[in-house]
């Protein structure tokens, strides 16, 4: 494809984006097709001769697009949100075209220092704590996802809690890692890549109202497990956690992690966007604790995946664990240790030019434009629930200190009232008027809306509200 080529095709696909974005409202939220429907219209075999991208618009109109969940969707209010926005996919297509590998600070210079640069400005707008700037002990770095932040945590920790011997002889001591019931999957995950098992996995209890970890069960799980012999070595704190956005208690925790040295890594990666408001940063009280942290801004700040936003407070620990220098990437900026090399920071060695779509969305929208953004969604939700509140049918089943409420069908015996809302849930998106998705909370089966797509208004919010009311009417006649 010539530069020229590029450029045609490039202009007739950003006018597709753009159209795209525009005529969303209009669109399913999520197809009904039968699996294999979207594969079915494709050939089978891939073409010979190259077809010059024949018909491509087409295509995607006819073929890609109909097949889609849009998670861009003003009614979209399942998951979390996936954000994405002009300036995000406008850095990614300079940063695809550029096609750097940012492994080295040598292999790309701008690569690195724009991502050092850009994660010292989210840490300023989060006003995260000192230690993890890069002039200070610290530093940030992009990951693809908060689970690979849980990952390269973990290993950290367990660097730390061997003193080093973990890196010669792996994890041939019994180590312990803690988070709540609540807690991701990812870090259920990380302990199984580490090498640690399930079975060093502690899942501490909740409170029954707040849904936060009880640290007096944390504090209890490390002393028995130290007087068995086992090697307790990180604790995994959630500040919103996937199933109902509860925070746990950091304060408490962080006495705890410090008292017996154990690593603790909060990760609060849908909740940490909201912190760009001072009123909305509660969760990150006791913070100061905290030996690493995550956010995804691919999550709820306008930026597209995949982009987690993963600082250490002592970053020369996570590149002791991390290191390995091969002789064909030695160089003289490494020697000098005057550079960071981002591949001792994460697990694969190359890495892509991420930092520029941070760049571009911070550098549009600005501190006052990611506020408001965050600002009206969490106005939305705080509506919504109100109107849930309003209505005697319903109950809302956790807090909602974000923009994510949580809430179900009143009444019925425990597996007739879950069979209702499951109803309800599915009555609600086959209609494909709206998606919303679910969770169990103390057990029960519960509807979770969560407020976020860039687009959403109080009008989207108002017609998923409606289209909930009509589907509990068809479910409870
Ligand atoms: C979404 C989520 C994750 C996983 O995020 P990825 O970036 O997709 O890996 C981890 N923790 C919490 C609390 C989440 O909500």
């Amino acid at each position: 494809m010539s530069p020229e080529q590029f450029r045609q095709y490039g202009h007739e696909l950003v006018d597709w984006v753009a159209d795209y974005w525009a005529t969303l409202p209009g669109r399913r939220v999520r197809p009904d097709d039968a699996p294999g429907t979207v594969a079915g219209k494709l050939p089978a075999t891939a073409p010979v001769a190259g077809d010059g991208l024949t018909g491509l618009v087409d295509d995607l109109d006819a073929i890609i697009a109909p097949g889609l969940t849009h998670w861009q969707h003003p009614r979209f209010f399942g998951y979390f949100p996936a954000n994405t926005s002009g300036p995000s996919v406008l850095g990614d297509l300079v940063a695809a075209g550029l096609g750097t590998q940012g492994m080295l600070w040598a292999t790309g210079p701008a690569c690195t220092e724009v991502e050092t640069v850009m994660l010292d400005w989210l840490a300023d707008l989060l006003d995260l704590p000192g230690k993890f700037r890069s002039h200070a002990t610290g530093g940030g770095v992009i990951q693809d996802s908060a689970s690979s932040a849980t990952l390269v945590a973990t290993l950290a920790a367990l660097h730390r809690a061997s003193g080093g011997d973990w890196r010669t002889h792996g994890t041939r001591r019994r180590y312990t890692v803690y988070t709540s019931t609540e807690g991701h999957s990812s870090i259920e995950k990380a302990v199984r890549l580490a090498g640690i098992g399930d079975a060093g996995l502690r899942l501490i209890e909740v409170d029954d109202h707040t849904l936060a970890m009880n640290p007096d069960r944390l504090r209890e799980r490390i002393a028995a497990d130290l007087a068995d012999g086992a090697v307790p070595a990180l604790v995994v704190a959630t500040v919103g956690t996937t199933s109902t956005t509860a925070v746990d208690p950091l304060p408490a925790i962080g006495e705890i992690t410090r008292e017996y040295g154990l690593w603790l890594h909060v990760d609060a990666a849908y909740a940490g966007a909201a912190a760009v408001c001072p009123e909305l940063r509660h969760g990150h009280a006791g913070l100061e604790h905290a030996d690493s942290y995550c956010f995804d801004p691919h999550k709820w700040l306008l930026t597209g995946f995949d982009c987690d936003a993963f600082w250490v407070a002592d970053r020369a620990e996570l590149i002791q664990a991390l290191s390995v220098l091969p002789e064909y990437l030695r160089n003289a900026a490494t020697d000098s240790d005057a550079v960071i090399d981002y591949r001792d920071w994460q697990v694969p060695l190359g890495r892509r030019f991420r930092a520029l779509k941070l760049w571009f969305v911070l550098r549009w929208y600005g501190r006052d434009g990611l506020r408001a953004h965050i600002r009206s969604h969490v106005a939305l939700a705080r509506d919504f629930a109100d109107l849930v509140r309003a209505d005697p049918r319903f109950e809302i089943v956790a807090p909602s200190p974000y923009a994510l409420v949580v809430f179900r069908l009143r009444g019925g015996a425990a597996d007739d009232g879950d069979a209702r809302n499951a109803a309800l849930l599915d009555r609600l998106n086959a209609a494909g008027e709206v998606f919303l998705s679910h969770t169990r909370v103390r057990g029960r089966y519960a509807l979770r809306v969560a407020v976020g797509s860039p687009q959403t208004t109080a009008v989207d919010v108002a017609a998923a509200w409606d289209a909930i009311r009509a589907a509990a009417d068809g479910v409870c006649a």
